[in-house]
């Protein structure tokens, strides 16, 4: 897709890296890094393209363990970090740098001069792609990440059961800064039996489409709760990179293809 420059076309870019995508969600739990990664390693091995996966959830980063990855970044010669890869796809988190728990504990500023440090003092280009993973709900992380950053766009995952509450939201959040809304994700959408493979709707079906009609932004695609889905992320082998060929698969391909 082709972005036309918004009105916050005046905000920093990432120098070499073409387009910035934020993964938010209203609240925790609805599967929004997990939606990042496949969405990351789906862009760089289905779509070709140069990605890279900043984990800005700093309070609890779980991109190291999704994307199978440890240790510490090297540094340049420019001083900047250079990221992690896996899957093909170039990852940033605080998971690198220290213990998982010990973020859990810091103030807004500390969290604000990590995240500055890993949009600036990384060296991320060259990049078509950065997905941001960003930390869960609509705070000041999430807003200064929207105001200081030029965005190309934001994508919401939700859940059915609390489509229109979590969607609203992170969609008033972006709209208040003009990041241009890329549309809902919904996770868990329905059911696919591991031993089976039937398809059922716990949750009902249209949540989404009513959602996105209601704040006027379009349905990304649909993911399908699949315990494939989790056992893969658990282990650091994104199902769109172990699995290629499952439906899960190719639900996260589709929302790719569309962003
Ligand atoms: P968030 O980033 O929103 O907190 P996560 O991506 O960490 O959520 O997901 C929360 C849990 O749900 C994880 O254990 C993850 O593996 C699991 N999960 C996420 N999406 C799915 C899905 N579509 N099917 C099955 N499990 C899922």
């Amino acid at each position: 897709r082709s972005y036309a420059a918004g009105p916050g076309a005046a905000r920093l870019g990432i120098p070499g890296v073409q387009h910035i995508i934020a993964v938010a969600s209203g609240k925790g739990g609805v599967g929004k890094s997990t939606t990042a990664v496949n969405l990351a390693v789906a862009l760089a091995q289905r779509l070709g393209l140069r990605v890279g996966l900043l984990d800005a959830d700093v309070y609890g980063p779980s991109i190291p363990r999704m994307m199978c990855l440890s240790g510490k970044p090297r540094v340049d010669e420019d001083e900047k970090m250079i990221p992690l890869i896996n899957h093909g796809v170039a990852c940033m988190s605080m998971g690198f740098l220290m213990e998982e728990d010990v973020a859990a504990v810091w103030r807004g500023p500390m969290v604000m001069s990590a995240l500055e440090t890993f949009m600036h003092r990384v060296r991320w280009a060259p990049l078509d792609v950065l997905v941001i993973d960003m930390p869960p709900g609509t705070g000041d992380a999430q807003l200064s990440i929207s105001q200081r950053l030029r965005l190309s766009g934001a994508v919401i995952v939700s859940t059915p059961q609390a489509t229109l509450l979590d969607a609203r939201r992170g969609c008033t959040m972006f709209r208040k800064v003009n990041v241009p809304i890329l549309g809902i994700v919904e996770n868990m959408s329905w059911f696919i039996c591991g031993a089976c493979g039937h398809e059922s709707h716990p949750f009902g079906s249209g949540g989404a489409e009513k959602a996105a009609a209601d704040l006027d932004m379009e349905v990304l695609g649909k993911i399908p709760l699949n315990i494939a889905i989790r056992e893969t992320s658990d282990v650091g082998a994104p199902i769109v990179a172990t699995q290629p060929d499952s439906s899960a698969a190719a639900a996260y391909v589709s929302v790719a293809e569309r962003v």
